[in-house]
């Protein structure tokens, strides 16, 4: 039996470029792990049947579960007629724009690589990842990147100035294709990505706060006050910077002072079922 542990993502910047003659966007975005995750155990099965046992009732349990699709994936790729049954632990939550689902797909090929003894490069985990959904190359790094393309094409950063990341999920569902489809290209606040990646290379932690900026956050908004709402709660709580993640609903909050976090977190626990304080992970997870 192996372990492998799914980290979220945060979006430090999400910006859209246009839309590309293939139905994807083009995106930019500069994204960091963070120590909220998953736990993915990984048992070979004798019946050569891919199996998942979720501890979380609204996660499919079959063909729709992308660590389903990336071991039927990797079993075609290399000819592989063994079974496996994955049993995962779910503490991200679902659905909320923290790549929770992608993360546990880069976990799945990750841990399928060392239990079937393929010997493929991060890199080549990276690559077949990409063919299952645009996020999980960077979860199969973990760490730092920009993010360019459909998401798939990985630069490495700098890890972030220390601090604390402060999440917060409201009780709403949101459908990343539902937000893009009413994102209006013409009509977009774009964040300075470059900025961004000075204040990483320079470790400038007031200058990170400065350049956060995702330009789906308007438009979850606009469908979701309760996400504009905890954006508020969590300035006047003491967070230094809040952005939404992703197409949300999950807003963040980043606190420079551990003495300052429990304030936030018990005022939102007043009206937000989730919480969750966090370290970022920095250059990203040993791959034990
Ligand atoms: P992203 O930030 O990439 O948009 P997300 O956090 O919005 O991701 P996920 O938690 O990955 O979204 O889940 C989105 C949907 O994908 C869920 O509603 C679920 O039906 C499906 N799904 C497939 N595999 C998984 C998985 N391993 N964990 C959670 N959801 C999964």
């Amino acid at each position: 039996m192996l372990h492998e542990k799914a980290p979220a993502k945060i979006n430090l910047t999400l910006d859209v470029l246009g839309k590309r003659p293939d139905g994807y966007h083009e995106v930019e975005m500069i994204m960091t792990t963070v120590d909220l995750a998953d736990r993915l155990s990984i048992a070979p099965a004798k019946d050569g049947k891919i199996r998942i046992l979720s501890s979380d009732r609204y996660v499919p349990d079959d063909k729709r579960n992308l660590v389903w699709q990336a071991a039927e994936l990797i079993r075609k790729k290399y000819g592989i007629t063994s079974g496996v049954t994955f049993t995962l632990e779910k503490r991200i939550p679902v659905a909320a724009g923290l790549a929770g689902g992608s993360s546990d797909a880069a976990a799945a090929l990750r841990g399928l690589n060392r239990l079937w003894g393929l010997g493929l490069s991060l890199g080549e985990l990276a690559e077949i990842g990409a063919d299952i959904g645009s996020d999980i190359p960077f979860c199969v790094h973990g760490g730092t990147s920009l993010a360019t393309g459909r998401g798939e094409k990985l630069r490495h950063l700098p890890p972030p100035p220390n601090c604390w990341v402060i999440l917060a999920k409201p009780d709403i569902g949101v459908s990343t294709a539902d937000v893009y489809g009413r994102l209006d290209l013409k009509r977009m606040r774009h964040p300075d990505t470059p900025a961004m990646e000075a204040a990483l290379r320079a470790s400038d932690y007031e200058a990170m706060c400065r350049s956060v900026g995702n330009v789906l956050e308007p438009v979850t908004m606009d469908m979701h006050p309760e996400v504009a709402m905890l954006k508020n709660g969590m300035k006047r709580f003491g967070a230094d910077t809040v952005l939404m993640s992703g197409s949300g609903p999950t807003v963040y909050g980043l606190v420079s002072s551990e003495a300052r976090v429990p304030r936030i977190v018990n005022g939102l626990r007043g009206f937000c079922p989730e919480v969750h304080a966090v370290r970022m992970l920095g250059d990203g997870l040993p791959l034990d």
